[in-house]
């Protein structure tokens, strides 16, 4: 996956629902700071202003005592006010008492904001209900609860309208004496207060229920919303099924997780071969549509925990678990037949290309090991095994192996160093002789490329001219062939050797030009070579193309001058069909013919029927790949005219070549080095 669509990824799978919990953190931190304010501002009112009439009655007493005229007459005063109290000094030697609870020594201070000044509280000895800390003051829960309870429960309460008092005391300075007044009051809560605590904790719960329903709902929305999202991210335009990036997110974790060797996963490239003809003669909503129906097949045909998806154009990826190659093999044979036929009024072709997952690339240290997963290498390589099928026309399933990424690289540095070998003339010229098999004289050759490159040595066709056919190089090599065999016919000429006809191969490419006989005249007149001396190959593939052009460049070159062959006849194609209608010169019998054991007598039978047709078509014949002296006596017996063959030579370089010109007759090593001497004697190189 791209670090781009990666990182766009993570972006919108963290953005919605992470800034959501972001906002609903804050709004109910918010909130519930907001909600303990107020009730800590509406306990503070009822409190003070409870304890502040309180303390105004107990400060009223110790304002009555300093006014005593005499000691009796004020306690009876202060006994008659018909509150608990005690007077004390600071040493807590009591003076005066009436009524038989004490408070508890431990005693606190609260600030009272309605006198700006701070109050002594104590709890009382039988009841500790009020309770103070550093100047704040707090119920005791639980002893209120209890409390209540044997006073008959807060609905008896409510019902009479009764008053519920907690008794604490209040101490109040006796100004002039080292004494105070402790008097005893009362917190009273009658059932009024019980009914609005009751309705404001009411409004809080459905303030917080109200809210906590928002703020679900908005957070179901936006997951939903961002599943929705997910899975348009996720969802492959073309089939509507899911997309490559979901499977290498999905494929990586699948991967990852596989514990042993057990588990064996493989990569399938899965290809509808042609199907840009299919939308051509279709549509392109009928090609879609076979692509969907695919992918659906795929997902039909695959484990629920495999994965598969629309990669790009007609290709489609697959991972899936598989016991062993045997069982994988049946799969992929029974898929391949499931494809050709998925939709029920074409055939179509597939290629499957099959990437084995490796199990053991593991890094890291015990218990931190993990194993490396390579989803994109994983599939190139089932790409790349799937490309090698390209030229087959019938579904075919392709195993990757290390051979194949070789010979990927291989056709890289052919193409990336094609256009220059041209240019420094790294392809030199080889020819093969061609011998009459009567007389063992030379008549012929045909010229064959090598590439002799500086950097990667000496290469054959075969390594060099399937790349250039596939890429279109082609006939700038059948040009350049052409040029080189003119140029040296033309030395040769004017050297006065004894010249033979020299055959160049033109490929099927090539026919696409309708000036190709004007072309190749071009060519040979430039080296102001013979045109009798140049022989045109055409190899029998040619002849599926326009048959009527083709027939127009070999008349063409024949008026020309040039001799015209078809080149591996019988090599696969039937072509008998071809020959009534070309005006052939020469026809090369492939080197199959001479391949392989058959049936007794079958193969002579074969190949001497195609001698008679040829000469009956007035054709002249040439045997390839003629190897030993048996086939040399049965082709002269049959009237073959020519034969090109290791029999006689190998392809030679120029030199060695100049060599049999010479002599006129197959030379062996010690021979052609023998004329070399004698020549270069003669002429004093
Ligand atoms: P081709 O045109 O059929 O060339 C004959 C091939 O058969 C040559 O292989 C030759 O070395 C080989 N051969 C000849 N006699 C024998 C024999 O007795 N035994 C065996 N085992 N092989 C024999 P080469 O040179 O490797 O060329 C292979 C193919 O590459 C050619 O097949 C031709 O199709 C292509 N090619 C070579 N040079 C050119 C070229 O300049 N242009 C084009 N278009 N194709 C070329
Ligand atoms: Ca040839
Ligand atoms: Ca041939």
């Amino acid at each position: 996956m791209s670090d781009r669509k990666e990182k766009g990824y993570r972006k919108l799978r963290r953005s919605k629902l992470g800034s959501v919990l972001v906002i609903y953190l804050i709004v109910s931190l918010c909130f519930n700071a907001f909600l303990a304010f107020l009730a800590h501002m509406f306990l503070q009112y009822v409190l003070e202003a409870r304890i502040y009439s309180e303390y105004q009655a107990v400060s009223y007493m110790a304002r009555m005592y300093e006014h005593k005229d005499s000691v009796e007459d004020i306690y009876a005063l202060l006994d008659a006010e018909g509150r608990d109290y005690f007077i004390a000094d600071r040493d807590w030697r009591i003076y005066h008492q009436s009524g038989k609870e004490l408070s508890s020594g431990m005693g606190g201070q609260l600030r009272l904001s309605r006198i700006g000044q701070n109050v002594s509280l104590y709890e009382d000895k039988a009841l500790r209900l009020l309770r103070h800390k550093n100047g704040t003051l707090s119920f005791d829960l639980k002893g209120f609860l209890t409390w209540v309870s044997q006073t008959g429960g807060l609905q008896r309460l409510a019902d009479k309208g009764a008053t519920l008092d907690i008794p604490f005391w209040i101490a109040a300075n006796i100004s002039g004496e080292n004494k105070r007044i402790f008097g005893k009051a009362y917190f009273s809560i009658d059932a009024g207060d019980i009914v609005f605590a009751g309705a404001v904790g009411l409004t809080i719960a459905v303030m917080v229920l109200g809210l906590s329903v928002i703020i679900i709902y908005h957070i179901v929305g936006s997951i939903r919303q961002q599943r929705k999202m997910t899975n348009l991210f996720f969802m492959d335009d073309v089939t509507g099924e899911r997309n490559w990036m979901w499977m290498q997110i999905k494929g990586e974790k699948l991967l990852r997780k596989r514990k042993n060797a057990k588990n064996h996963y493989v990569m399938l490239s899965v290809s509808f071969v042609k199907y840009r003809n299919f939308c051509m003669c279709h549509s392109i909503k009928e090609g879609e549509d076979v692509l969907t129906k695919v992918n659906r097949l795929l997902i039909k045909r695959l484990d629920k925990k495999d994965l598969c998806a629309h990669h790009s154009s007609a290709s489609f990826a697959v991972l899936m678990k598989y016991k062993d190659e045997e069982e994988l093999k049946k799969f992929l044979d029974d898929l391949l037949k499931d494809l050709e036929i998925v939709d029920a009024v074409h055939k179509f072709c597939f290629h499957i290309g099959v990437s084995l997952v490796s199990n053991d690339k593991e890094v890291g240290r015990w218990p931190f090991k993990y194993k490396i997963v390579e989803m994109e290498k994983d599939y190139n390589s089932a790409c790349t095994a799937r490309d090698t099928l390209s030229d087959m026309d019938h579904s075919a399933v392709v195993f990757f192996d290390e051979k194949l990424i070789e010979e990927q690289r291989w056709i890289e540095i052919v193409q990336e160093n094609q256009q220059n070998a041209l240019a420094q003339e790294e392809f030199v010229v080889f020819y093969q002789p061609k011998f009459d098999p009567r007389t063992d004289r030379l008549c012929g050759a045909e010229a064959l490329i090598r590439w002799e490159s500086p950097e990667y040595g000496f290469k054959g066709p075969d390594t060099i001219i399937p790349i250039f056919e596939r890429n279109g190089f082609i006939t700038e090599i059948d040009r350049y062939m052409i040029r080189r065999a003119a140029r040296d016919q033309k030395e040769w000429v004017d050297r006065g050797l004894k010249c033979v006809p020299v055959s160049v191969n033109v490929s099927r490419a090539h026919f696409a030009e309708n000036n190709l006989a004007e072309q190749i005249r071009d060519l040979v007149d430039a080296e102001k070579a013979p045109h009798e001396l140049i022989e045109i190959e055409l190899t029998e593939s040619a002849f599926f193309d326009d048959k009527t052009a083709l027939v127009n460049t070999i008349k063409k070159l024949k008026e020309y001058g040039f001799v015209v062959s078809m080149d591996d006849f019988g090599s696969g194609y039937s072509s008998l069909n071809s020959l009534k209608d070309m005006p052939l010169d020469v026809l090369k019998l492939d080197a199959e013919f001479f391949r392989g054991e058959g049936e007794e007598g079958r193969g002579e039978i074969v190949i001497s029927e195609a001698l008679q047709l040829a000469k009956k078509l007035h054709m002249r014949t040439v045997a390839e790949g003629v190897e030993v002296q048996e086939q040399v006596d049965f082709l002269a017996a049959k009237g073959c005219d020519m034969i090109q063959g290791y029999y006689y030579s190998k392809p030679l370089p120029k030199a060695d070549y100049e060599q049999c010109m010479v002599a006129g007759v197959a030379l062996n090593k010690k021979q052609r080095s023998n004329i070399k001497k004698m020549m270069s004697r003669s002429t004093g190189h």
